[in-house]
């Protein structure tokens, strides 16, 4: 006898036909944690993910682009970044290499935005101060006054800069690009792209206290990181959760700089006097886009602690924590309910946007 199963039965059977599968194509994902060595800094990653091929691939795709951004973006080695300064310097139109066009035209719009404080176009004084040399400037002089003065007659920037279609050219002679600022923020961009397109759905990278992520630590929870402390070592300012598609960047004067009877000088400097901007010690941003958070950690740094709530706004950064020269710390009520387990010896003031 042939038995019709019941509407009952069959429903019962669907279910188990969709718990069978989800549990099939739910395996856990595990946490896979390494660092690549690149771009005068370290990576370090952590991609959650059930498919360890997957993850293995992901780990490789971090490498690669890593190291072809290194070479194309890179001011001072022979590059494709190196042959557009070579040409600039000529005024005349020349075509650019098309890997290097998006970040430079990026660039040039966050300068603008930026009111000139982040300007990619100093690269001449740059190299003046000695901060274009891979291992740092140690037993390093300030450049020479007239060299200085001579450098901010000519004022280099970025609206400086013609480009049409993949042609491209300088109207000022003393353009030199140092990507710098904004180039990590930008790779680091690329490759969260790279890795989503092959299937990661979560993953943090953090490249030197340079945070992006995406999705979420494999147990459910947010990402969590710390934000250096500028002066004690090993210490953090505070910790915050890394919302899905966030960046975290902070800009410092306390990786890249020289000692110089007493004074430091660091890599940051101010394009409208020429000199490393002394007022900051770091300032850290949360902003969707790592190449703007890049560009805005810079361009924050140099606006100091009496014109950053205005930059901010210029440049749509919500969350801003800066520490001046004296230690003190100021943030917009925004990013004060974002920190957790902040350092006891720390006050933070609060600070609105205009
Ligand atoms: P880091 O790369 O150390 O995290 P930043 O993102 O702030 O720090 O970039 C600093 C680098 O940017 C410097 O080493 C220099 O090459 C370049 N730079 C310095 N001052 C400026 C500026 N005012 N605008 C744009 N680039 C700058
Ligand atoms: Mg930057």
């Amino acid at each position: 006898m042939i038995r019709i199963p019941s509407r009952s039965h069959i429903a019962l059977f669907l279910l188990l036909v969709v718990v069978l599968l989800v549990s099939a194509c739910s395996k856990k994902p595990q946490l896979y944690r390494g660092s690549v060595f690149t771009f005068g800094t370290i990576v370090d990653y952590s991609i959650a993910s059930p498919d360890p091929a997957l993850a293995k691939r992901a780990i490789e795709a971090i490498q690669q682009d890593l190291d072809y951004m290194h070479v194309a973006f890179h001011a001072w080695h022979p590059g494709p970044l190196g042959r557009v300064n070579q040409l600039l310097k000529t005024t005349a139109f020349f075509t650019a290499n098309p890997s290097v066009l998006p970040l430079i035209k990026e660039s040039r719009q966050l300068s603008i935005l930026s009111q000139g404080l982040f300007n990619p176009a100093i690269g001449n004084l740059i190299r003046a101060w000695g901060f274009q040399r891979d291992l740092g400037p140690a037993g390093m002089a300030p450049p020479d006054a007239s060299v200085i003065q001579s450098w901010l007659a000519k004022k280099p920037g970025m609206t400086d800069i013609i480009i049409k279609n993949i042609q491209m050219r300088s109207t000022n002679p003393a353009v030199r690009l140092d990507l710098g600022a904004v180039a990590k923020g930008y790779a680091m961009e690329r490759i969260i792209q790279h890795l989503q397109d092959l299937g990661i759905k979560n993953v943090i990278l953090n490249a030197g206290g340079d945070i992006k992520a995406i999705g979420h630590h494999p147990d459910g929870r947010p990402w969590y990181v710390g934000i250096t402390h500028p002066r004690q070592k090993g210490a953090v300012l505070a910790g915050l959760d890394v919302m899905p598609g966030e960046s975290v960047f902070t800009s410092g004067d306390y990786e890249r700089f020289f000692m110089y009877k007493g004074k430091r000088y660091n890599h940051i400097i101010d394009p409208r006097t020429g000199y490393p901007a002394s007022h900051t010690q770091s300032v850290t941003v949360i902003t969707p886009s790592a190449t703007l958070a890049d560009a805005a950690s810079t361009a924050l740094f140099v606006a100091g602690p009496a014109q950053w709530p205005a930059i901010a706004k210029a440049m749509h950064i919500d969350y801003v924590l800066l520490v001046d020269a004296h230690g003190n710390a100021e943030a917009t009520p925004a990013m004060l309910k974002r920190l957790k387990q902040i350092n006891p010896t720390l006050k933070i003031r609060s600070r609105s946007l205009p």
